[in-house]
């Protein structure tokens, strides 16, 4: 009799949007009348701009045609999608990215889920402490945390960053040596950024101790400050230590749509010379048959100056949003941060509440779903995270309820 896959049975429960969603369901059956607005997945709710909408309808087009139709994708992407890449989100910036570095991918979620897979089994990942989920579950999967201590909700073989009100919610430099480093800058939950000078020690740290440092840029598009790099390939010494991973989802309102990349440079080679860019190369190849033509399409129209004058509208209406809650919860006297550079609210818990009561307090008495902090990492406890990416409307009668909901 077969086995199934054990690292898989480690993982604690289920997927924590999944949690949210039951928990929600369940309040809905038992109250079909409440007006629930949902704040709580970071989900974008704007229809995709008319240049993306354009440039889907030509691609569809040629394909009724036998003289223009595409079959399958190059795996690694289409040359003109990887070039506006480059030329835009990288070499624009003074970033050293060739478009034969670039890897198109179906988004940012399964990049960062899967590139563990050319890294060693016995390599040590640390984490900043909240952090997006898919990092550690996915390890967890590949067999390379360790056991889970369920009272600590942390597994042994993980190193865990913690990101407290007390470091501004970013990460100090681990005592112990970790092979990967993931850092994700505007962060998922806590909505914060780094300036240059601060990810320029961690390029300085993973070339010294010989990490690689996986770095999440999926919300660089709501940076808003000057000196918060866009790109980690801003810093000096990068190309030798780290993955970016690229994603149009929040950028430009793909979630459904489904388009990212990942890019890794030629430079960056393990400690006996073996390059990074190889395997993925061959892991994509092997494993991944390219993101559709039509979308690799709506992708370059992203990049048309038409295309980015709508998706910089389209991001400064969720960044309305993002102050709106932001300000409204500082002048209701919670403790709240991000919604600065990020479309995410990260908000402590009123009255020593848990992350999960909270939760349920504020659906029962404001009939408004957010996201427990404590399901993005230990440290997260006793936080909140709502998002900018509902409507105005919805973002103003939330606060209203929460202003009027007695604590
Ligand atoms: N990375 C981070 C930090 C995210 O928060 C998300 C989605 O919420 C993703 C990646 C997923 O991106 P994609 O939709 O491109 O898979």
């Amino acid at each position: 009799m077969f086995t199934a896959n054990q690292d898989y049975l480690k993982l604690p429960g289920s997927y924590l949007f999944s949690t949210v969603a039951k928990k929600t369901n369940a309040f809905i059956a038992a109250h079909p009348e409440a007006k629930i607005i949902r704040l709580g997945i970071g989900d974008v709710t704007q229809p995709l701009p008319p240049a993306v909408i354009s440039a889907l309808h030509s691609a569809v087009d040629e394909q009724a045609n036998s003289a223009t139709f595409r079959g399958y994708a190059p795996d690694l992407g289409y040359d003109f999608l990887r070039a506006a890449i480059a030329q835009t989100d990288y070499q624009a910036r003074g970033c050293q990215i060739e478009a034969d570095e670039i890897f198109v991918s179906d988004g940012a979620k399964s990049d960062s889920a899967n590139i563990q897979e050319i890294f060693e089994k016995d390599c040590r990942i640390a984490v900043c402490d909240p952090v997006y989920p898919v990092y550690v579950d996915s390890n967890v999967m590949a067999g390379r945390t360790g056991e889970y201590d369920a009272q600590a909700e942390t597994w042994s073989n993980v190193i865990y960053m913690p990101c407290t009100q007390e470091t501004g919610f970013a990460p100090e430099l681990p005592e112990q040596t970790p092979d990967l480093i993931y850092l994700c800058f505007p962060n998922n939950p806590t909505g914060a950024a780094v300036k240059k000078a601060e990810l320029q020690r961690w390029v300085d740290y993973a070339n010294k101790v010989g990490a690689v440092i996986i770095f999440d840029s999926a919300y660089e598009a709501y940076i808003s400050e000057e000196d918060v790099p866009h790109s980690i390939y801003e810093c000096e010494g990068a190309r030798t230590c780290a993955i970016e991973l690229r994603s149009f989802s929040k950028n430009a309102g793909f979630t459904g749509l489904r388009l990212g990349a990942t890019v890794v440079p030629k430079d960056l080679k393990d400690r006996n010379g073996v390059a990074l860019h190889g395997l993925w190369a061959r892991r994509h190849g092997t494993k991944y048959n390219g993101a559709p033509y039509i979308v690799q399409r709506a992708g370059e129209a992203c990049y048309s100056e038409e295309g980015r004058a709508q998706i910089a509208q389209m991001v400064g209406r969720y960044m309305k949003n993002a102050g709106y809650i932001r300000e409204s919860l500082l002048s209701f006297g919670y403790e709240a941060f991000g919604g600065v550079n990020s479309p995410y609210i990260w908000l402590k818990a009123p009255k020593g509440m848990t992350s999960w009561e909270f939760f349920d307090y504020l659906l029962e008495h404001a009939n408004v779903v957010g996201t427990p902090g404590s399901g993005f990492g230990p440290s997260g406890e006793h936080y909140f995270r709502l998002t900018a990416f509902g409507t105005y409307e919805n973002s103003v009668e939330a606060m209203k309820r929460i202003q009027a909901m007695a604590l």
